[in-house]
């Protein structure tokens, strides 16, 4: 076996980001070439309200052999097909993102083009009813898809869970692989000559030596900032909200498998269905409206009675401009926050640390691969930003002064440059390595009120009547694929109802 010097690996904050850091880690790497120890504050606690994601997290459960009923059972989690954007176009309408394709690609081409054209000439349903997940979402159905589905669409999901309860599971797992855990505050890092940090320092004294430390300790980034100072890329020109307001509420109805943004005065509001409550917030920008009215106003508009008092969570959209200095990786929070709206925070750090054992040091840490881990990084959040950015941009809505900034700010030109393509062709050409591809940005797009004028010529070559036949085709299997879901609470009581 070959030497390997970087043996020895610290995480410090043990929230989301550090518990599934740990967690794969001590999957991936094992305990008995590497000591993995984990370090956290239960004085400074977690941030631990983000509860919905998007399907790639199945990559990550996975990797870790995580069998999914058990999951769902432990982290009190529903099922959750896409999310439903309320009064974003404009007051009264709705949307929904689907996780999922729109019908089924066709001769190389997505099938949004058969149906702009079909829509053109007069076909009267919308390009939902070709989306299995929004029909079943609108039936509060849920089921997985059964082994040998035929030709029956899929159903792609992810998971609405507990926070909290998460981070405990993952910190079970990754004891029972040997991650090591200490209680207790890090008041300092301790840097050798050539700039490395050597070891953290406690509140009690005590040192924790490492070769390799990854920053999990959320907003703050007490390594990446405070001892590397890398600097921040503040978004809030784009992404203007910088507070959410968060409360949990008792459950009022069954849990829909799906997560709800609803549009406000100042920013939106989620709703995220758990097994055993509901969490509800506002996320908002205080350049339009106070703590105090946001709260007001959430509070007057809960699903189910607070369970809690109203907390308030301060944050500044941006990313971190480096997150692998030396022998420091940020993961987390500690490296961006790009605001909830399409849960994709736990799927960046998932993203990290894929990328960070990708390209794992051996005996030191190459300058070259730590360039390439940053810019890989970075085009992450630049790609997830200008979807974000697209939601407020593009909309009707201009009654408040919070919506007529966002729909009149200036946007990033790579954005610019997607919406003209989708205004001409239905398409924005999304990369193979973007997050949200086409289905994504035209249900977005679409939903938000941008219809595009044209689409792919080779959407004209078949004949209307093989146009008509092959639409008919997608729409009964949805149906029938749908008809044959139960309820989405009645699979949760079948499968993984939480004790
Ligand atoms: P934190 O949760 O802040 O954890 C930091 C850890 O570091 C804690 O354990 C703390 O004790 C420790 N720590 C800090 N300082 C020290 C110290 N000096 N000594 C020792 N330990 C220390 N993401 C999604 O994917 N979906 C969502 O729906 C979603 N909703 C969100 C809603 C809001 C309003 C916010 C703010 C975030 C949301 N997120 C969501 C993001 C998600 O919550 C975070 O990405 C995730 O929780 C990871 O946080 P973290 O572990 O990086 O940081």
């Amino acid at each position: 076996m070959q030497k390997n010097a970087i043996k020895e690996i610290v995480i410090v904050g043990g929230g989301t980001a550090g518990w599934m850091t740990a967690a794969a880690l001590g999957k991936i790497l094992g305990t008995d070439l590497y000591t993995i120890t984990l370090v956290e504050s239960e004085q400074i606690g977690t941030v631990g309200v983000g509860e919905a994601t998007i399907p790639m997290i199945m990559l990550y459960n996975s990797v870790l052999g995580i069998n999914e009923d058990e999951f769902v059972r432990e982290t009190n989690a529903t099922f959750k097909l896409g999310i439903e954007f309320a009064d974003w176009r404009r007051l009264g309408h709705s949307y929904f993102h689907p996780f999922g394709k729109l019908g089924v690609d066709m001769d190389g081409i997505g099938f949004v083009h058969y149906w702009l054209r079909w829509a053109k000439q007069g076909g009267s349903l919308g390009y939902a009813s070709f989306n299995a997940e929004t029909q079943a979402a609108r039936e509060q159905k849920f089921m997985r898809t059964p082994e040998g589905a035929g030709a029956l669409p899929n159903i792609n999901y992810a998971f609405q869970f507990d926070a909290a309860r998460y981070a405990a599971y993952l910190r079970r797992f990754a004891e029972k692989r040997g991650v090591r855990r200490i209680e207790g505050k890090v008041v300092r890092a301790e840097q050798d000559d050539a700039g490395d940090i050597g070891s953290i320092v406690m509140e009690d004294g005590r040192r924790v030596s490492g070769d390799l430390f990854v920053d999990c300790s959320g907003f703050r980034g007490l390594l990446i900032e405070e001892v590397f100072a890398t600097g921040y890329d503040d978004w809030s020109h784009w992404l203007p909200v910088n507070r959410a307001v968060a409360v949990p509420c008792e459950k009022n109805a069954p849990p829909l498998p799906y997560t709800r943004a609803t549009a406000r005065e100042a920013g939106w509001q989620w709703r995220i269905p758990l097994q055993h409550r509901t969490g509800n917030g506002y996320v908002f920008c205080t350049e339009f409206t106070s703590e105090d009215e946001a709260t007001e106003k959430l509070m007057s508009r809960l699903d189910g009675a607070p369970l809690a008092d109203p907390r308030i969570l301060r944050f500044v959209t941006g990313v971190r401009r480096k997150t692998w200095v030396r022998n420091c990786v940020a993961i987390g929070l500690s490296s961006g926050f790009l605001e909830p709206l399409e849960s994709t925070s736990i799927h960046l750090i998932q993203v990290a640390i894929a990328k960070l054992l990708a390209m794992f040091p051996r005996d030191r840490i190459d300058r070259s691969m730590v360039a390439r881990y940053n810019d890989e990084m970075r085009f992450e959040y630049d790609n997830v930003r200008d979807f974000l950015i697209a939601h407020y941009y593009v909309t009707e809505r201009n009654d408040t002064p919070f919506w007529r900034y966002v729909s009149s700010m200036a946007i990033p030109d790579a954005l610019q440059e997607k919406l003209e393509l989708f205004s001409q062709r239905g398409e924005v050409m999304a990369k193979h390595n973007d997050l949200f591809k086409e289905t994504s940005w035209f249900a977005v797009l679409a939903g938000q009120g941008l219809m595009p004028e044209s689409y792919h010529p080779v959407a004209d070559v078949i004949s209307d009547d093989e146009l008509r036949l092959r639409l008919s085709r997608i729409r009964t299997g949805i149906t029938e694929r749908v008809a044959q879901m139960p309820k989405h609470e009645a699979f949760i009581e079948q499968h993984c109802a939480a004790a």
